[in-house]
């Protein structure tokens, strides 16, 4: 029995588990898809205090699990696929054993919301994408549109527009929710071009993305543009579908929590899990620290009834 399992590796559960590890508490880490989370994802980490030139997210995130494991943490690569919380000790499933923790922390992030149109699933890796990142080197001199209005399209586009020849962010409404600093960045860059009051309604191609079905949502006319891919950026459902029917949730799945606490006594919660406003790897880290104090709380005192 571990006296404390993290679920995910993100900023938020690499942080819980550095302190969890210090505090010479045992500590596994369940990975999930990848280590770092988001950040594994992010080209350039700019906003990260302690580093003053940047560093990319791949890097930023293997410090995180050097750090944690510095201090003994144990990590174990894939995805939960249950959780019984019903008594303590509570366990986690994962390749058909039960781990069992004393205290669970839940730090599995988030999960990129789909349009729901057209061509969208069929047509999901072969030009339609989620991560400039990751992909961004593919469309070397090729054209891309970009969905969404939020930090995340500015920023993916952006990205993206280091290789793409030509880059159309396609925003529903007249304006966008993304930051000063980045609409400046995004106005400054010549193959960044903004269409508001605009919607996708259907992606086509046969093998690969080659057009895009757009409504005007002012005078309600469509129109078609070539494009070689559809980058998503519309936000975000939380990863808590195995926590249903353990942990009080709301109707959108985000769990009900007051701080780092969740519905039952020993399960904390960190990261992009509670976290619907601010999302910042800072954020993150910070939370995941509150969420591991909790734990190590929570453990000693039940280790000293
Ligand atoms: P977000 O802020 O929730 O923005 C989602 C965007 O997608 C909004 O513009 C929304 O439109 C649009 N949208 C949602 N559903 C849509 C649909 N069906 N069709 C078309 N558009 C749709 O999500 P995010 O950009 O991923 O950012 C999430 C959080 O992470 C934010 O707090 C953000 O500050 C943070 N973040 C920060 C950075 C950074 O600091 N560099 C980078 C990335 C993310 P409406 O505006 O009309 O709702």
């Amino acid at each position: 029995m571990y006296d404390i399992i993290v679920l995910g590796a993100g900023p938020a559960g690499l942080t819980a588990a550095l302190y969890a590890a210090r505090a010479k508490l045992s500590t596994l880490v369940i990975t999930g898809q990848m280590v770092g989370g988001q950040i594994a994802f992010t080209y350039q980490v700019d906003n990260y205090p302690g580093f003053p030139e940047g560093i990319t997210g791949p890097e930023l995130a293997d410090k995180f699990k050097a750090h944690a494991e510095r201090f003994g943490s144990e990590f174990l690569d894939g995805e939960a696929t249950g959780v019984d919380l019903s008594t303590t000790p509570y366990k986690v499933l994962i390749n058909g054993k039960a781990l069992e923790a004393k205290s669970v922390i839940l730090a599995t992030g988030m999960t990129h919301k789909k349009l729901g149109v057209l061509g969208e699933d069929r047509l999901m890796g072969r030009g339609v994408f989620v991560c400039a990142t990751c992909d961004a080197v593919l469309y070397e001199d090729r054209k891309a549109i970009v969905v969404g209005g939020g930090d995340s399209a500015i920023q993916e586009a952006i990205d993206l527009a280091r290789f793409a020849s030509e880059v159309t962010i396609v925003v529903r409404r007249g304006e966008t929710r993304a930051c000063k600093c980045l609409m400046d960045k995004a106005e400054k860059e010549s193959k960044i071009k903004i269409l508001y009051n605009t919607e996708v309604t259907e992606i086509m191609g046969d093998k690969r993305v080659k057009q895009v079905t757009l409504r005007d949502l002012k005078t309600g006319e469509s129109s078609q543009i070539d494009t070689d891919g559809v980058l998503l950026a519309i936000g975000w459902n939380p990863n808590t579908g195995i926590f249903k029917g353990q942990l009080e949730m709301d109707s959108d799945g985000y769990l009900k929590t007051e701080g780092v606490k969740t519905s039952k006594p020993g399960v904390f919660v960190a990261g992009d899990l509670m976290d619907r406003l601010y999302r910042q790897v800072a954020t993150s880290c910070g939370n995941g620290c509150a969420a591991a104090l909790e734990a190590i709380y929570w453990v000693e005192a039940k280790a000293g009834e």
